[in-house]
């Protein structure tokens, strides 16, 4: 039985439910009536429930769905501005015991060389990492209780935040691990980390044993609840992601939105972002096996329809996606992007060819960050290398209060133009200096707020003079 509030993943992603709401919505992808009815709550702006989402995503009348289009920039724009905040992905191991048949790190795979980074190389891609300009990571490794223990990444997460090179500093560690214990997450917490991400990979349970034939990862029910560990852990900022392409997108679609729902009905914290990957070529993955692959328009209507339905969720494209893709994307309601990301582990400080043999999969956009930074200028973003919010507090219930509030922005823009006028002066090329220098003022102009205004100006000549992180 369908319920949201329930800790059971098969009631909280209730298959049922998931299959009445995709009847319900290819009932209704004609009907006017009900579209108007969804598009009006839509514009309240405080978002949609997966049912009224999935008629929105499988709506069929082009006039509709210029509006659909039109209201997921207004959101986009009301909640994020043009802000897009910048993160690197760092692979720590890819020893891995699963047997996930659309990753490379899968068990049986026997050519893809198996690397665990030692502390001292993580401190060399920790230093590789500041000297492209980054602030915020996401660290990655395979599921291997031997190899790669809680102890390892908490170690690990230790010697990413001790590593201060030059003006550097990693100031948030995101971490991208398999499903733990709450033990386990509490000590994630303790050790400071910022959002525990986990994709779902597939909501669909049959689809996802059959993916998952074997190790610790077979286990549905584990694997789903792992949020709701994670929460009671202490973390409050989780993030949510489903590896598009391997089920039909509509079921996934419909059941990400329930795992919002459950959060926020459970803990009264809904995710903090929702990220969209599809799945891509790799060592011995070839993406042609799956048969869900969707294709760019259908990747585009689903972002934007997320955007409706979570507001206040924030949303991430990783380089898996070309720069044409990202373009589209960012428009529609992507806040945040990897940039200059390598996927093989230990491929920053050794950007060699051969380390890309241990890559989990390939990256399109392949641009250095300078580039990436460059051309979200040239677009009309601002790139931000913010990690203020949970180093501020500002987490769980805290900082969806204030988002949902809209008073997110009088944290955000500041900090957005303090933390990309460090880059100017550290890091970025003369090209990208001159873009970012001229944006600066425009992007001062529009703090509202007097005094914060002035501050921001002040502390923009003490950066110039050496200062760094400052912070709302
Ligand atoms: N091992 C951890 C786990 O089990 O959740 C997470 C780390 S894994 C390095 C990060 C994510 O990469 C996976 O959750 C999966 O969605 C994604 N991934 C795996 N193979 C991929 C492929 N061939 N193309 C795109 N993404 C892939």
């Amino acid at each position: 039985m369908y319920n949201p509030k329930s800790h059971n993943a098969e009631e909280f992603i209730c298959h049922e439910e998931v299959l009445a709401s995709l009847e319900y919505a290819e009932q209704n992808k004609n009907n006017i009536k009900v579209i108007d009815e969804i598009l009006a709550k839509a514009r309240l702006k405080k978002g949609l429930n997966h049912r009224e989402a999935t008629v929105l995503l499988d709506c069929d009348i082009p006039e509709k769905n210029e509006e659909i289009f039109a209201l997921a920039r207004e959101i986009k724009n009301d909640y994020y501005g043009n802000r897009i905040v910048l993160f690197a992905p760092l692979y720590l191991s890819n020893y891995c015991v699963n047997g996930c048949v659309y990753c490379p790190y899968h068990l049986k795979n026997k050519h893809i060389p198996r690397v665990k980074l030692t502390q001292e190389q993580i401190s060399r891609e920790t230093e590789a990492l500041q000297d492209l300009g980054h602030k915020r990571i996401a660290i990655e490794a395979g599921e291997d209780p031997v190899n790669n223990p809680i102890e390892y990444i908490l170690e690990s997460i230790k010697t990413i935040y001790s590593v201060k090179h030059k003006n550097g500093a990693i100031r948030r560690v995101n971490v991208n691990i398999a499903a733990t214990t709450v033990e386990n997450y509490k000590k994630l917490h303790e050790a400071g980390i910022g959002t525990y991400i986990l994709f779902q990979e597939t909501y669909n349970k049959e689809t996802y044993e059959r993916l998952h034939p074997t190790g610790p990862k077979h286990n549905y029910k584990y694997h789903t609840e792992a949020m709701d560990r994670a929460m009671e852990a202490g973390i409050d900022d989780v993030s949510l992601g489903v590896l598009f392409g391997l089920e039909l997108y509509r079921y996934e679609f419909s059941a990400l939105l329930m795992h919002a729902e459950h959060l926020e009905a459970a803990f009264g914290v809904g995710p903090h972002a929702i990220s969209v990957p599809r799945i891509k070529k790799a060592d011995d993955i070839n993406p042609d096996d799956f048969d869900n692959g969707i294709d760019e328009d259908t990747f585009a209507k689903i972002v934007a329809c997320i955007r409706i339905a979570v507001p206040y969720t924030g949303m991430i494209i990783s380089t898996r996606e070309s720069a044409e893709c990202r373009k589209r994307l960012l428009n529609l309601g992507v806040s945040q992007i990897s940039g200059g990301s390598k996927t093989s582990v230990g491929g920053y400080f050794n950007p060699a060819p051969e380390d890309e043999e241990s890559a989990q999969f390939d990256v399109s956009d392949r641009r250095p960050l300078d580039d990436v930074i460059r051309w979200l200028m040239e677009l009309g973003y601002l790139p931000s290398f913010c990690t203020s919010c949970y180093r501020q507090g500002r987490t769980g219930d805290r900082f969806m209060e204030i988002c949902k509030s809209q008073q997110i922005h009088n944290f955000c823009q500041p900090n957005a133009v303090m933390t990309l006028k460090e880059y100017l002066e550290d890091y970025a090329t003369e090209a990208t200096k001159i873009v970012g220098e001229k944006l600066l003022p425009v992007e001062i102009a529009k703090i509202e707020n007097d005094t914060v205004r002035a501050k921001v100006e002040e502390n923009l000549t003490k950066i110039h003079n050496g200062e760094r992180d400052f912070k709302f």
